[in-house]
């Protein structure tokens, strides 16, 4: 199989753990996605993912309770790291090697993020699950996918979401709308597409990083991308 990235970073948010249901984590759906995974690092693709914690906790919804903003944003990096834990067990029952890796310490769990080590552990094959966001409050982990993507020298993020791509309308309440497989930066910002978050997009720009947008649940989609077919949208150049 013909690879067109070799190092990639995955951001999954919380919300694919458990589409909406009552039960916190749904194993199944993470499941396919670990099998392509192990897949590819069979043939040589060196992965790490930021994982997010909306399934959990999102800061946002916290401090409508009236709950400190900061205390918040803490809770919402704490449920990144169970998230984690999570999937940690997940590929570690694939027998995929992998490690977890956490900007907010929390030693007897995670180890604590360098980017030298999870470089090196890339290189030799072992997938760097990134929680705890960047470790303060007020970001996101869009912005930790962005920053640790550049730091790890990745090629490309892959942000796997619920729908196939970047339509020119929301589909739920539009009849025809185009679905693109190919953007720009400034055509995102101009037209205010929803990609990810304003700061850590403008961060994927600065650093020239090219965004795919794709849809986790439909069949070998990662595999689909790194091969180079059409799956998802991919944004990249000014
Ligand atoms: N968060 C934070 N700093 C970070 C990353 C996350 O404060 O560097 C908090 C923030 O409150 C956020 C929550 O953790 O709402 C969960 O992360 P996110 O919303 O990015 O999760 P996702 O939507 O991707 O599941």
């Amino acid at each position: 199989m013909k690879l067109i990235y070799k190092r990639v970073l995955l951001k999954i948010s919380g919300e694919i753990f458990n589409e909406g249901h009552k039960s916190i984590f749904k194993k199944n759906i993470i499941q396919s996605l670990v099998q392509d995974i192990y897949f590819l690092i069979k043939i040589g693709v060196e992965i790490s993912i930021v994982v997010g914690g909306g399934n959990l906790f999102r800061g946002a919804d916290l401090s409508k309770l009236g709950v400190h903003n900061i205390t918040s944003d803490y809770i919402g990096i704490l449920s990144t790291i169970i998230n984690g834990l999570f999937l940690k067990d997940i590929f570690q029952k694939f027998n995929i090697p992998v490690c977890l890796v956490s900007s907010l310490y929390v030693d007897s769990v995670c180890n604590k993020y360098n980017v030298e080590e999870a470089k090196h552990l890339l290189s030799k094959s072992v997938v760097v699950i990134f929680c705890g966001g960047i470790g303060v409050p007020c970001f996101t982990t869009d912005s930790a996918a962005c920053l640790r993507a550049i730091e790890t020298e990745s090629e490309i993020i892959l942000k796997g979401t619920k729908v196939n791509g970047v339509y020119s309308q929301d589909p739920k309440n539009c009849k025809n709308v185009t679905l693109y497989s190919k953007l720009n930066y400034s055509d995102v910002l101009n037209n205010e597409y929803n990609v990810m978050d304003l700061t850590a997009f403008v961060l994927a720009r600065n650093y020239k990083l090219p965004i795919c947008i794709f849809n986790l649940n439909n069949h070998h989609a990662l595999i689909k991308i790194l091969s180079g077919e059409k799956e998802g949208t991919i944004i990249n150049g000014d």
